[in-house]
């Protein structure tokens, strides 16, 4: 496809919703099969919803979701600057240019000014619902005389301008993923397009932006499709080339309802912070919505470029599934360097006050051993301090049954003694001494094989399960050893 250009354009509410980054997505993957440019524009005409940090908010978000761009609005050196030759990028620099092509739709009659006060507009729509009708606006301002109404604006009065539809016409347009849509102007209302503070409404900068922005498809979520009539009368009005849409499927939850902040995490933020990797959650948002032909579920972003394709996003809802975006996380957890996880796991362990940051500097080998003994049954990274506690608790509890049934017998004594004279005698219980330490007890006790290892990993970590032993020695070191053995042997002979 020649010079196809994308854009995302969010309205800076503070956060990126995650079905906010699958449209990114969508839009980046598409983009990026078709060698086109894609773009990021900032929505912030709503003055009223304005969010300090919301667009450095938005753009990390991106930055760590690994969703690059090529024009539009960035970060460098701490500070937003924009970039390409279509812009600004930020509506609300926009404003002349709105109020141009205001006056353009005026002077040809697509538009009027409105001075309907809001205590007229809210007893209209009154009126229409008591008597059973779709409350819109009743048209009260569409045929006054453009130099009357010029000169109410001049002595002052408050106004908006509204779009002026053609009556009973069909207006058809055509939906990558929705097919053909039919909508009669009689089922639409005459949207304000500027609004009485100067800023134009999201219908009107939305379609002149993505005409000056040369925007070829317009990807973005079915909430909007309600609206696209609207857009298509407005490229008609202007005599615009009109875009391709794509209207994607709203990610839900698995009540089938639009997935809410009310309800829990749904920003990139949230899931960042709750240890999910960034290629995990872009993996998985891939899927919600879309399934490439061969149905691989695992995939880089490279062969998600590769892939995708429209015509295989699904017109239903995808509903989000937290199971399976575990799963994936946990694959890539399991797939990616210890160093990496090593490094993200940090702050989660200082967070909990497991370990400070002078530790972490000094024993980076223990925690890549601790981490190395968790990798393979983490669903985020988050989990770690807690999956980590049988190491860093002083003191843990045996089950008693698990007691009776590994530490209840004449071998025990001998054993945690042994462990308990042994480990005193070496100085530095590194990784070697770990690696050596059962056989030396086993030579010290006679006792051997599952006798051996079972009572000793029971002892020491309360569980028959987990890693492997000598990593669990090595982690756990000299004076937890022997505070554990002490442990066992005190509830042996009955003291505790
Ligand atoms: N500013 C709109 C939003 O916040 C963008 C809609 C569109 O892509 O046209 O979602």
């Amino acid at each position: 496809m020649d010079n196809v250009r994308v854009r995302f354009a969010p309205s800076p509410t503070g956060y990126l919703h995650i079905g906010g980054l699958r449209t990114a997505l969508y839009n980046y993957l598409f983009a990026r099969q078709n060698k086109g440019n894609f773009i990021l524009r900032i929505e912030d005409t709503d003055q009223t919803r304005f969010v300090e940090g919301a667009i450095e908010n938005l753009i990390n978000s991106l930055l760590w979701a690994g969703i690059s761009y090529d024009e539009g609005v960035f970060i460098e050196n701490g500070k937003i600057v924009e970039k390409g030759e279509f812009g600004p990028y930020i509506q609300s620099k926009r404003l002349d240019i709105y109020q141009k092509y205001v006056d353009e739709l005026i002077e040809k009659g697509h538009a009027y000014y409105c001075f309907c006060t809001k205590e007229r507009l809210d007893k209209v729509r009154e009126e229409q619902k008591i008597s059973g009708q779709i409350p819109r606006y009743d048209g009260f301002c569409r045929n006054i005389p453009l130099e009357e109404a010029k000169e109410r604006i001049k002595k002052g009065e408050e106004y908006v301008v509204r779009l002026k539809l053609p009556l009973n016409r069909d207006i058809n347009f055509y939906d990558m993923v929705r097919g053909h849509i039919t909508i009669n102007t009689s089922d639409m209302d005459d949207q304000v397009l500027l609004k009485s503070d100067g800023f134009p409404t999201y219908h009107l900068a939305v379609v002149v932006d993505d005409h000056l922005m040369g925007i070829t498809h317009i990807v973005r979520g079915e909430e909007w499709l309600p609206s696209t009539p609207k857009h298509i009368y407005l490229y008609e009005a202007f005599g615009w080339e009109k875009p391709t849409y794509v209207h994607l499927p709203t990610v839900l939850n698995k009540d089938r309802k639009k997935l809410s902040k009310r309800q829990g995490d749904v920003s990139v933020e949230d899931f960042r912070n709750k240890g999910y990797l960034p290629e995990a959650l872009v993996n998985y948002l891939a899927l919600v919505g879309w399934s490439p032909e061969d149905n691989q579920e695992i995939m880089s972003l490279e062969e998600m470029v590769e892939k995708f394709s429209f015509e295989r996003v699904s017109k239903t809802g995808g509903i989000f599934d937290i199971d399976k975006l575990n799963w994936i996380n946990s694959h890539y957890i399991r797939t990616s360097s210890t160093e990496r996880i090593r490094e993200l796991a940090i702050p989660y362990l200082i967070n909990e006050n497991l370990i400070d940051e002078k530790f972490a500097k000094e024993n980076e080998y223990w925690l890549d051993c601790l981490v190395d003994t968790l990798k393979e049954n983490l669903n985020t990274i988050a989990e770690i301090p807690q999956k980590s506690m049988f190491i860093f608790a002083e003191q843990i509890d045996i089950d008693k049954d698990l007691f009776d049934q590994h530490l209840n017998n004449d071998n025990t004594p001998i054993l945690m003694n042994a462990i308990i004279e042994e480990i005193q005698n070496i100085d530095n219980f590194n990784i070697d001494e770990a690696k050596t330490f059962m056989k030396k007890i086993q030579q010290k006790t006679g006792i051997k094989g599952k006798n051996l290892f079972m009572p000793t990993r029971v002892a020491l970590t309360g569980s028959e399960h987990g890693p492997e032993l000598v990593n669990i020695l090595f982690l756990l070191g000299k004076d937890k050893i022997i505070n554990r053995a002490r442990n066992v042997l005190k509830i042996y002979s009955g003291i505790i």
